[in-house]
Parts: structure tokens; sequence; C-alpha cells
């Protein structure tokens, strides 16, 4: 009998994706559980994980095996994407040389410490000698990797793969002016009376509780994962029957832990939802940031912002809360949960106004990266952008350019994955609506697996064998495009 080449490329590949599951345990407990003084052991444990997975991704022995699985003609078609996706990966993670990820690291370290003290003194001048060397890196890393078109479409790549400078830039024009003009007329509607009803002060463990019920609700299985408190929420994965969710709590604020609990959520079905054969494989994977973004925020925001929705959560908001919502209007919770207010920070954003500020991100990074904006000139462009935008101009740079955590990071092109899940979410749900003509009225019950069923089918069980672009083709038959999310904007606020 004929040796097999695919069983020893997935016994390596095995090997990986349990490190990396291990890497992802660490930093899990990490957010969730280690105590402050942990933080150098952790940094270190972590760092040697890296380098392992690192070193046996791209050791000459995953060389070797896929050498020989490329050069069989026997594979099958699943197989033979599985060794294109691994030559990918391994092709990539070769291309940056060791000294370069070693630089690039301590820069990073470095600039997060000086963004940290920056952002508390709202001086940029402080972060500016650590943001010009990572702008120079990204350069540099952008001739690492190799592009065409616009260098940023080597950041691009790693996030958001198949999509350029070229398609995100007529994309977002059309986004910007749309929504620009959609805000000036929806702005002048917003009732402050009516969300008088919000400030009260509610029970945690209850929040808690109703977080954990509409998740159940959702089909999240919690035999395949559990639900914890971060400040920071986020969902990571040690394989597809463990899938953890974060979320936070606040007492004052009504709405926060259960959208962030539906937000991870929809992350989280996702990750639950992959093949179980592809289990330790590249193709238990999302094929892009954006895509995983479009299954949290069509949860987040198109089902748990609808009407639909509300006919479900009010009674339970009643039974969770007894008492608190006594001759509250169904139409005063439904507009509380979808005021429209530019305001200057990018996470408090909502479903009209966010993409403005990905938008300002996205144009900023761009120009950073061919050459055209200096550093120094980021402040004074962010607030003119702003006040074009969304007319608002920040007090001070805290609130304006200094406001996220990505640049300290070094993370030049991940923004936009952003405001592409928007837009995918909207595109996929057009779709959804088409296929499934009950889906309102399920919501209204409670009823959540008919759409669980679609997602399943038709983008979980996908994993990583199309790139985003291609997948939101082949389910919608058109590539993705701006105009669903500007329907979806103006049959739900104008
Ligand atoms: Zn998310």
């Amino acid at each position: 009998m004929k040796k097999s080449t695919i069983t020893p490329l997935r016994e390596k590949l095995s090997e990986v994706y349990d490190l990396r599951a291990a890497l992802a345990l660490l930093e899990w407990d990490e957010e969730v559980y280690m105590p402050p003084k942990g933080a150098t052991a952790r940094g270190q444990q972590r760092a040697t994980v890296s380098a392992l997975v690192h070193r046996l991704m791209t050791s000459p022995e995953m060389g070797r095996l896929l050498d020989s699985a490329e050069a069989d003609a026997g594979l099958s078609e699943n197989d033979k994407i599985l060794v294109c996706e691994t030559r990918y990966d391994f092709e990539k993670a070769r291309k940056l040389p060791e000294s370069f990820v070693q630089r690039f690291a301590e820069a990073q370290s470095q600039a997060y410490q000086s963004w940290t003290k920056a952002r508390e003194e709202s001086s940029f001048a402080r972060f500016h000698p650590q943001l010009q060397t990572l702008v120079h890196l990204a350069r540099e890393k952008a001739e690492h990797v190799g592009y065409s078109g616009s260098p940023y479409n080597a950041l691009l790549e790693e996030f958001e793969r198949g999509m350029t400078t070229e398609q995100l830039t007529p994309l977002f024009a059309e986004l910007s002016q749309r929504q620009t003009a959609l805000i000036k007329r929806v702005g002048a509607s917003s009732n402050l009376e009516e969300e008088s009803w919000l400030h009260q002060i509610w029970d945690e463990n209850a929040q808690w509780a109703l977080s954990l019920r509409v998740l159940g609700d959702m089909g999240y299985d919690f035999e395949a994962g559990r639900q914890d408190k971060a400040v920071h929420p986020f969902t990571t994965n040690f394989g597809i029957h463990d899938v953890r969710v974060t979320t936070r709590i606040s007492a004052t604020q009504l709405f926060s832990c259960l959208s962030s609990a539906m937000h991870e959520g929809g992350h989280a079905l996702y990750e639950q939802g992959f093949r179980e054969e592809d289990a330790r494989s590249p193709l238990a994977e999302a094929p892009s940031l954006g895509l995983h973004e479009s299954q949290s925020r069509l949860w987040e925001n198109m089902i748990g912002r609808s009407a639909a929705f509300w006919a479900y959560g009010l009674p339970l908001l009643r039974q969770f809360f007894p008492g608190q919502l006594d001759g509250i209007p169904m139409g005063h919770v439904y507009r509380s949960i979808n005021r429209v207010r530019p305001s200057l920070i990018r996470v408090e954003a909502d479903e009209c106004t966010y993409n403005l500020h990905i938008i300002l991100r996205f144009e900023i990074e761009a120009a950073l990266l061919d050459g055209s904006l200096n550093v120094t000139d980021i402040p004074h462009l962010w607030n003119a952008k702003m006040k074009q935008y969304l007319g608002l101009v920040p007090p001070n740079h805290s609130l304006g350019c200094l406001q996220d955590i990505h640049w300290s990071h070094g993370a030049f092109g991940y923004f936009p994955a952003y405001a592409l899940g928007n837009l995918y979410a909207a595109q996929l749900f057009e779709q959804i609506r088409r296929d499934l003509p009950s889906l309102w009225k399920d919501v209204q019950e409670g009823n959540f697996i008919p759409l669980l069923g679609w997602l399943r089918t038709n983008i979980h069980r996908v994993g990583r064998r199309m790139t985003a672009p291609q997948l939101i083709e082949s389910v919608t038959g058109r590539p993705p495009e701006a105009a669903p999310y500007l329907r979806y904007l103006e049959e739900k606020f104008v």
C-alpha cells in the first residue's frame, strides 16, 4: 500500500495547533484569573511557547512534509485545500527574519508603555518617538512580506486576506459620504427623556444571569464553553469543544453586559461550528478578522438591536429586574438601545457612526505607510477628520488620537476589519432574510435555531476554505459592497 503523505503532515500540524491552544490558554488565564505579580513570568512563558510554535511551523521538516504532499497526485479535494493553506502559512511565517521579529517585539513593548503614559497625560509628544519607530518597522515589514500596489496591502493581508487598499478606498468613500449625510438627518430626532428609565442601578447578578440565558437561547453550548468576566471582553478557543467567552458588567449600564455577551457569543458560535474533521488544522479558522467580526455584529446589532428581538427580550428584562421596567413601553426600550449620537470614542459608537471612526483611522494609516503623512501631523489630521465626519473636535488627545491600543502594538491594518465586519454582516443578513422568510417571527419567539442553522451551513462549516471576499460572493452572489449596510441603516434609522 502506498504511504500516505497527508497523515504525517496532519500530525505535525496537530502539534502546532496544540501549542497554539496552550498559548491561548495562557493568554485567557492572564486576562481572567492571573494575579498582577504573575505578569513577568507569564510574559516569559508566552514568549517561550510562541517561539516553539514559530520554530515548528517553519521547520525544514514541515517544508519536506509539504513538498511531498504537494507532489502527491492522489489527494482528495479537501486535503488539497489543507495543503494549500498550510503552504500559505508556512511561507508567511518564513518571510520575517527572526532579528526583525525580535526588534518588533521590543519596539512594541516600549511603545505600549509610552502610550499608556501618553494617554494618561494626553501628550502626543510623549508617544511620538515610539510611534515613529513602529511606523518605520511597519514599512520594513511590508518590504519583507511583499505586496503589489500600496505597501499598506502587506499589512491588510495579515488581518483581511484578499482585501486591498485599492478596493477599500472606494468602498469607504461611499460609506463616509452616505453615513455623514445619514447622521445629520437622524441626529435631530433623538429624545433624551425617553432614556431616563435607564438611569437606575441594575443588579449585576441579574445582568449576569440574563446574559447566560440569552447565550443559551442563541445556541451557545455551555458543555463546550463558559463565560467569565474580563475588562476588555474577548472570545478564545482551545479546540472546537472548548470555546470561551468573556463579558463585562457595570451596575449603571443595563445593555453593556448583554450586548457584549451577544457580540462575543456570535464569535463563539462561529468557533463552535467548525467541522469536527477540521479540528487541530488550519481549516478550523475564520478566513479573516472581518468575517469573524461579521458574526459578532450580526448577533449583537442586526439581531440584538432589532424590534423583533425586544419582543422576546423585554419580557425577559421584566423577569430579571422585577419592578424596574414597570410602565416603560417597548418603543422606549427599542429607541434607547438604538440611539444615534456622534461621539468621540470608537468603542462607544452606535451603528450609524461606527464606520466613520474606522474610515478616519484607515485614511491615517494608509497615508503613514505610503509616506504622505508624517507622524507629527497625526493629531492635526485626526481632529480635522473628526470635525468633517462627526462634527466633533476632541478636547484633548486622550479622547482623540491616543484612545486606541492598536498602534502601540504596531497593529497597522487591523482597523478596517471592524468596518468590513459591519458590511459583511449586512450583506449576509439580506441573504438570510431572503432564505428564512420567518426569521423575524422566530426571533420574536426567542427561537434562534433556524438562524444558527443557516450560519452553520453557509459560514461556520466552511472554515478557511475560502477567503472572506470569495465566501461573501459565493453566498450572496455579489462581491463585498457598501450598499446592503447603507440600506440596513436607512431602513432602520430614517
Ligand atoms: Zn468582535
